[in-house]
């Protein structure tokens, strides 16, 4: 996809919140860009002003997840970020970001999945709970500044700003985009930046708390099964192979992300627990 401006800027000239929304964090991810190639041309903003950002330029234009680094584990302090990560191309994208992400009151990080079968959720710390309660998802999930730091979501929660980052489902499925859509409407109603009749979601929305987050010690870590995003498994249920050694659930618990991994040091799969209120 090409990008021939990276943000594009809608002041209503009034007062009101500025609002962020940022897709293309992971170029490959074209849920977000096709629901703002929708949504920007016919747009109304009555109050504040509405940034739609492009995340990884390059990436984007290459239709891959990011040229060097993930993107989106770059936006921690200089000095939590390894010599590779402070020389790839998306250090530099991050420190852009930044800047517009610290000039903004509140930040939608849009994402969909390469994997078909992925559940829609939202990633939210607890200032943003309210605002992901009225968002058509049946999950909400907390911690991941913990698990996965340097996210967007770990940025702006540092500066206890709201900010949501919406895992709007499988790429390819005209629904997520169609997802997109509401959700950005719905986040850009809650801030008053639009007025127009949209739908709240008013359902169940269950909070899982991620916990733990595995990385591989050997370059071969292999699943016992392919898992679905937020299954539930039993403790002691056996997660994979890493190596010669059985990974297994220390407690009951719903996997998150779980993937085969051909590296070492890398992400392989997040833990999470459901949370009966919402302390967390
Ligand atoms: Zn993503």
């Amino acid at each position: 996809m090409e990008i021939r401006k990276d943000v594009i800027s809608l002041d209503s000239g009034k007062p009101g919140k500025i609002t962020t929304i940022v897709a293309g964090i992971h170029g490959n991810e074209i849920c977000g860009m096709k629901a703002f190639a929708k949504l920007i041309p016919n747009i109304k903003i009555i109050a504040g002003k509405v940034n739609f950002v492009y995340g990884n330029l390059r990436a984007i234009e290459k239709n891959v997840r990011e040229i060097d680094v993930n993107l989106n584990r770059l936006f921690r302090p200089d000095d939590e970020l390894t010599e590779t990560e402070k020389s790839s191309y998306e250090y530099s994208r991050s420190q852009k970001l930044k800047k517009l992400f610290d000039q903004s009151d509140a930040l939608l990080d849009i994402h969909s999945s390469r994997n078909e079968n992925s559940v829609p959720f939202a990633i939210v710390a607890k200032q943003s709970f309210d605002i992901a309660q009225k968002m058509p998802f049946k999950i909400k999930s907390s911690g991941w500044d913990i698990v996965e730091p340097g996210g967007t979501d770990d940025y702006m929660n540092r500066q206890n700003k709201i900010n949501i980052c919406a895992e709007c489902g499988y790429n390819l499925d005209p629904e997520s985009i169609k997802r997109a859509q509401d959700i950005i409407k719905i986040f850009l109603k809650l801030m008053g930046n639009i007025d127009e009749d949209i739908k709240l979601y008013n359902g169940e929305q269950k909070l899982i708390h991620a916990y733990y987050i595995y990385h591989t010690k050997t370059n071969n870590f292999k699943l016992n099964k392919k898992f679905k995003d937020f299954e539930f498994i039993k403790k002691d249920t056996l997660i994979g192979i890493d190596g010669e050694e059985k990974i297994v659930a220390s407690e009951d618990s719903y996997i998150i992300f779980a993937l085969n991994k051909n590296q070492i040091g890398v992400e392989a799969f997040i833990l999470g627990k459901k949370c009966l209120s919402e302390e967390k």
